[in-house]
């Protein structure tokens, strides 16, 4: 940690602060400038209180220079990691695209989802059996049934499945039916008690950015699950809400190659919550695999017109055949498959 004082800072404040950085387990090295002293912190930064820091005396700023999270961090982990979902890998030379209906609604339905999933070329399904809805008057989601009818489905195409927990209560119920891709909605980034828990299973979880979050909060709320012992986590950008109203929310593109270089951990990308209209999701989807994201999270329905849940967003089967062809291409291009 490096802590500037500000001018005129006496020698009994330089003092103070070094006698502070001390009792945390610290070295100080004090650098005398003509017009500020810089101190600096050498040892373990993160035993140091830096808002008690902030509070002293003659203190003008302190800032950290090691990363406030270690486990998720690449400065820690130079490999990429890749996550294994049963026995699907996420993260490494191939892009895993995961789809699925935005809801679990009946049985015929996911059977027939979980057909064109499969015969589109992709590994894993999604499908919400809880939803988090804006209004409470809205289809809440099939609950345990709906875990139900899509373990059956999936399994009948040999897919593994990724299903948004919303409730800690429900946790149990997930690892009985199996579930293996635990997803942490945009409406709990925060939720550090959710996290927490899912950080103390062996399940692969995916984890999607917060409506406003920021890639530093983003990060942090990852350390929560791999505090606790889950490292398997894979962060998905959904779109930020900013002040464009055109579109559902803005994908931060930007945010792949930032969070690639930040995290060892595989970035995946959802067009559909993103756009929030199906025309925009091929090129979407296109922008994520050229910038360099590990898989993807597409909306499909068998028949979205009359989808219970986001039906204005979710692909058509044959829709999503014709995405995975032009993402092939761009895989290619980059070194990668599909
Ligand atoms: C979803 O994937 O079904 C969903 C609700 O997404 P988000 O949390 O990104 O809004
Ligand atoms: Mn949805």
């Amino acid at each position: 940690m490096i802590i500037v004082m500000s001018p005129g800072a006496s020698e009994q404040q330089i003092e103070a602060v070094v006698k502070k950085i001390k009792e945390y387990g610290c070295e100080a090295n004090v650098s005398r400038g003509v017009e500020r002293t810089i101190i600096g912190a050498i040892g373990d930064e993160r035993a140091i209180n830096q808002e008690l820091i902030d509070a002293m005396a003659g203190v003008d700023q302190s800032m950290h220079i090691v990363k406030p999270y270690k486990i998720v961090a690449r400065e820690w982990h130079k490999e990429n990691s890749v996550v294994d979902v049963s026995g699907v890998p996420v993260g490494g030379k191939t892009v895993q695209v995961i789809a699925g209906p935005c809801s679990v609604e009946t049985q015929p339905q996911m059977d027939q989802a979980a057909q064109f999933v499969r015969e589109a070329g992709c590994r894993l399904m999604r499908g919400g059996a809880f939803k988090p809805r804006t209004s409470p008057y809205s289809f809440q989601g099939k609950g345990v049934e709906g875990l139900e009818m899509f373990r059956r489905a999936a399994d009948a195409q040999g897919l593994p499945i990724v299903t948004e927990l919303m409730d800690i209560r429900m946790l149990d119920t997930f690892l009985e039916w199996n579930v293996d891709v635990i997803q942490i909605g945009t409406r709990n980034m925060q939720n550090f008690d959710l996290l927490k828990e899912v950080g103390r299973v062996n399940k692969p979880v995916i984890l999607k950015r917060g409506m406003s979050a920021t890639i530093s909060e983003w990060l942090m709320a990852a350390e929560y699950i791999a505090a606790g012992g889950n490292h398997n986590i894979i962060f998905c950008e959904r779109g930020i809400r900013t002040f464009e109203t055109a579109y559902r929310n803005v994908l931060d593109v930007t945010a792949i190659p930032v969070l690639k270089r930040e995290t060892h951990l595989p970035v995946i990308v959802d067009p559909s919550h993103a756009g929030g209209k199906a025309w925009m999701v091929g090129a979407l989807a296109r922008a994520a695999v050229a910038a360099g994201a590990d898989g993807l999270l597409v909306e499909m329905h068998p028949t979205p017109c009359e989808a219970w849940c986001d039906a204005d967003q979710a692909l058509a089967p044959d829709e999503l055949k014709v995405l995975m062809g032009e993402l092939g291409g761009i895989a290619r291009v980059i070194g990668r498959d599909i």
